[in-house]
């Protein structure tokens, strides 16, 4: 069901409870309020001829004169259309008013016993020529004693026929009201989704090729104008992810597609004419040395990937970054050895620091592989391990080629290579990207201090493990 529909038939449902719980509340009010005045108008007339009645010993002539009397005297029109009669105390009729027939008040039994006690009772009775009457049963004192028993009655048909007025008036009412209540909310929540729907239109015509696109309704109310604002920086985050996702696909697969051309370059080149045994061993060499390359890209395309979609654990236990550092320093020194690059140590006491070991080692490896590979023949690498009161500074500096001031703040963005490092062979520009997400996993930080031709420092802050 549309939504419009669905608020038009809950207004509706919802004005005709109210409706019928106040209309019920009205109802029961009137009748009782009705019933009050009928009572209280026999209670008046009976108080009226009780007062009026003559004194003990008159005779039932006398009594019906006196009562002749008043009825004719008296103005009151609730008074002349009242059904009378007047009882001696042996239940004898002594008067019965001529507007009634015979049988129309009846003195029953539980009535009588109840004057007799000198108690007023009110009661409905049926009667079938007459309808509905409301009687009142008053007895009255002479001398110590019940000596008459008046009874006045009185017919309830007008207030039968108001409630019945009100009853169909209300039958008519609510339904009209309800009816006009729907119609009324389903127009006013037709108005209250007209923008929505202005906003939905625009929001249909943002695609993929567009999304720089913003949705904008000038008409709007202040909520509605929250939502699009929502909307567009919603947008405006799908726009930066795609393009972040094109570029990394870019990436990747110039990566990939360069490193490819090296290994069919070199293999075509091979197979051009017939080699000695020693080039073909060359060329397996430099081929073998582009696939591990690959693989590396690979790797880390692999480890950013599982970064992303935060499946990345780590195994955390205490460990000491000394013997970490060692560690690296004995995988990388056949490297630096060839290469002419001396490496030096320079650390204090143990260094224990809580995180995942194996990771650290993977971040200090690319710092110091970086180290070597931007660092020319001649040049040195040194490390350092220093404690302050509640962190470890891992530092890895380099007598290299440094890095120019404008490139630093790119340099951990996935694929960024600094110029210069372009003309080198090595590199696919994920490494610093991947110690950055390492280093802020342990709640450290990376500073990087660099001078071209001087050389780089990079600097790991990592909290101490008792902190
Ligand atoms: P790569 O695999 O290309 O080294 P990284 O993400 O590790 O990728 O480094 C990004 C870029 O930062 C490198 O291409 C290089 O230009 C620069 N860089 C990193 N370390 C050094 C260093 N020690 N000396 C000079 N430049 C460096």
């Amino acid at each position: 069901m549309v939504i419009r529909i669905r608020w038009a038939v809950g207004y509706g449902l919802f004005a005709a409870v109210i409706l019928t719980l106040l209309s019920g509340v009205h109802y029961t009010h009137q009748q009782q309020m009705l019933q009050n005045q009928k009572d209280d108008s026999l209670r008046a007339i009976a108080g009226l001829l009780e007062v009026s009645i003559p004194a003990k010993g008159s005779s039932a002539l006398a009594i019906k004169k006196r009562m002749e009397a008043i009825l004719a005297d008296h103005p009151d029109l609730e008074l002349k259309s009242a059904m009378i009669k007047i009882y001696d105390g042996s239940r004898s009729a002594l008067f019965s008013s001529s507007i009634m027939e015979e049988d129309s008040l009846q003195m029953t039994e539980p009535m009588w016993t109840v004057a007799l006690s000198g108690r007023t009772t009110f009661s409905t009775v049926y009667r079938y020529n007459i309808g509905s009457v409301r009687t009142i049963v008053v007895p009255v004192f002479r001398e110590g004693g019940v000596l008459y028993v008046i009874q006045v009655g009185s017919s309830i048909r007008s207030i039968k026929t108001a409630m019945q007025d009100l009853l169909v008036l209300n039958l008519w009412f609510i339904p009209i009201a309800a009816l006009l209540a729907g119609i009324g909310g389903g127009w006013m929540t037709k108005r209250v989704l007209k923008p929505l729907d202005r906003v939905a239109a625009m929001a249909c015509e943002v695609s993929s090729e567009n999304l720089s696109r913003c949705v904008v309704d000038e008409r709007a109310d202040k909520e509605i104008q929250g939502l699009t604002e929502a909307f567009n920086q919603m947008i405006n985050r799908l726009e930066k992810s795609f393009h972040q996702m094109r570029d990394f696909s870019d990436n990747v697969s110039h990566e990939l597609r360069m490193l490819l051309s090296i290994l069919r370059g070199e293999t075509e080149l091979c197979l051009l004419q017939r080699r000695s045994v020693e080039e073909y061993r060359k060329t397996l060499e430099n081929n073998l040395e582009q696939m591990l390359r690959m693989e590396e890209v690979i790797e880390k395309l692999l480890f950013l990937s599982k970064v992303d979609r935060g499946e990345m654990e780590l195994h955390q236990m205490e460990f000491d970054l000394f013997f970490v550092i060692k560690e690296v320093i004995s995988q990388v020194e056949l490297t630096a050895k060839g290469k002419k690059v001396a490496i030096h140590l320079r650390a204090g006491s143990s260094t224990l620091i809580h995180g995942d070991p194996i990771l650290m080692r993977g971040a200090i490896l690319n710092l110091v592989q970086n180290a070597i590979t931007y660092t020319p023949p001649g040049g040195e690498v040194s490390l350092f391990i220093e404690k302050e009161i509640n962190e470890a500074r891992v530092t890895v500096a380099d007598t290299g080629l440094g890095i120019p001031g404008n490139e630093i703040p790119y340099i951990f963005e996935r694929f960024y290579r600094a110029d210069q490092s372009y003309s080198s062979s090595r590199g696919s520009g994920l490494g610093l990207s991947i110690v950055k997400w390492i280093v802020e996993s342990h709640r450290g930080r990376i500073a990087v201090d660099s001078v071209v031709g001087k050389g780089s420092r990079f600097t790991m802050i990592l909290p101490l493990s008792s902190f």
